[in-house]
Parts: structure tokens; C-alpha cells; sequence
């Protein structure tokens, strides 16, 4: 069983802005983000609620950053989220994935 590298991080839920379009909210058609989860950005995006603070922190996040974590919504994450290093579960980092470990006091992933 491979030992994937975000199951004890989490710095990126606790980093960035987390903003998205409205189409990935669920609705009485098909499952996605509890609306309850965001905050209205405009008429057609949404930010996963905690985002924005101050220091920033997705509310569906579970766990200790750089120990254990969990997205208690990782189903229906939102497009940002499925996108966002996507090489980083194999232990392959970048740019953004090493930033945020950093703002964490986590070293980069190894490649
Ligand atoms: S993508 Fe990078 S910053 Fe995000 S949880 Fe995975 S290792 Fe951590
Ligand atoms: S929805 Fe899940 S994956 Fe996305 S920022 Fe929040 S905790 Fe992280």
C-alpha cells in the first residue's frame, strides 16, 4: 500500500483560496458541495468557507496539517481541488504544493 504524501499534510487546505464555480455546489440533481461549506463570491462562484481567513483553513478539513488529515467532503471536492498538483498523492510535488508545505514548516515533496 503506498504511503500517499497529502494523507499527512493538508497544507494546501490551510494555504490558498479555495474559489469555484457554482456547477460544483450540489444540488437536487446530482451530489457536490454542501452550499453550507461556501460563501458567496459573486453570481456565479463560490469560496470554500475558511479560505479567507485569517490564517486560512478549509472547513472541510479534519486532522493536524503535517500529521493526518482528511477532506470530509473529498467525494464532491470542488474543481480546484481535484486539479491542484495532481502528481502530489505519488509523492511528485510543484510550485504550488511546495509553497504551501513550506507556509506549513514541511519540506517539499521529494521530486
Ligand atoms: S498537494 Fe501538496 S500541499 Fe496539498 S496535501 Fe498534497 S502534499 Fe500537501
Ligand atoms: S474541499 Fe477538501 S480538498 Fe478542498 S480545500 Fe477543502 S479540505 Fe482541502
Amino acid at each position: 500500500m503506498p504511503d500517499f504524501p497529502c494523507l499527512s499534510c493538508g497544507a494546501c487546505c490551510a494555504a490558498f483560496r479555495v474559489d469555484f464555480h457554482c456547477s460544483d455546489l450540489a444540488t437536487a440533481e446530482h451530489p457536490g458541495v454542501p452550499l453550507k461549506l461556501t460563501v458567496p463570491l459573486t453570481a456565479t462562484l463560490v469560496r470554500m468557507r475558511g479560505t479567507d481567513d485569517a490564517p486560512p483553513r478549509c472547513i472541510a478539513l479534519e486532522g493536524r496539517i503535517g500529521q493526518e488529515v482528511r477532506c470530509a467532503i473529498y467525494a464532491e471536492r470542488p474543481g480546484p481541488c481535484r486539479d491542484f498538483a495532481p502528481y502530489a498523492p505519488l509523492g511528485i510535488g510543484d510550485d504550488a504544493c511546495d509553497r504551501a508545505r513550506r507556509r506549513h514548516g514541511l519540506s517539499p515533496l521529494a521530486l
